[in-house]
């Protein structure tokens, strides 16, 4: 999954609007983007189902550091504090269950490859609903994150309060153009990840 943990990121700008979007979008995106650099050094792996014809949700990751139940607490642990120290204890917390949000999302759609414990300590059971397996069904999970999320964005943008130099107007229309991008970038990539472009 991709675009809906950029979805749902997006949305909590409605619970958090001092949070700037960058911030949002990349806590949605870090177990990914630890991944990315662990998958680089070779600690972590993905591997598709079946390698002659890959496809939508059609893998098994084995990232038993950064999607580990504990890593992942620890990560949102660790990005909480740091949000905090700049935009305050409550928005600290926003981040925190932002990053944390990627684990519960990725244990709905992912086939069992989610460890409780960083390195699957103990070989206990690893874990995921399944989703993929229905790819309609979780691609449309993507696409109601995506709306749902770009929707509450573009509400609560419009409710902060208008820069100073900045006419009704002008805010409007620069919020409106925000949403729509965030919006055509995050269906593209849903687009390309079920089309496996
Ligand atoms: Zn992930």
């Amino acid at each position: 999954m991709n675009a809906g943990h950029y979805g749902l990121a997006a949305g909590v700008k409605a619970w958090a609007p001092r949070l700037p979007l960058w911030a949002l979008l990349l806590s949605g995106y870090l177990l990914d983007v630890i991944f990315i650099v662990l998958f680089a050094l070779g600690i972590e792996s993905f591997a598709p189902i079946d390698p002659a014809n890959p496809s939508y949700g059609a893998v098994l990751i084995h990232a038993y550091y950064t999607h580990s139940l504990v890593g992942a607490l620890l990560i949102a642990a660790g990005a909480g504090w740091l949000a905090g120290r700049r935009w305050g204890q409550r928005n600290g917390l926003v981040i925190a269950a932002v990053v944390f949000s990627h684990w519960i999302l990725d244990l709905i759609v992912h086939r069992p490859d989610l460890p409780l414990l960083p390195g699957n300590l103990g070989n206990l059971p690893l874990l995921g609903l399944g989703l993929w397996q229905i790819p309609v069904a979780s691609a449309l999970l993507e696409l109601a994150l995506v709306l749902g999320g770009a929707y509450l964005y573009f509400r609560s943008a419009t409710r902060l309060p208008v820069p100073s130099g900045e006419s009704p107007a002008g805010h409007r229309r620069r919020v409106l153009t925000a949403s729509i991008v965030i919006t055509v970038l995050m269906v593209l990539i849903l687009v390309s990840d079920v089309l496996g472009l």
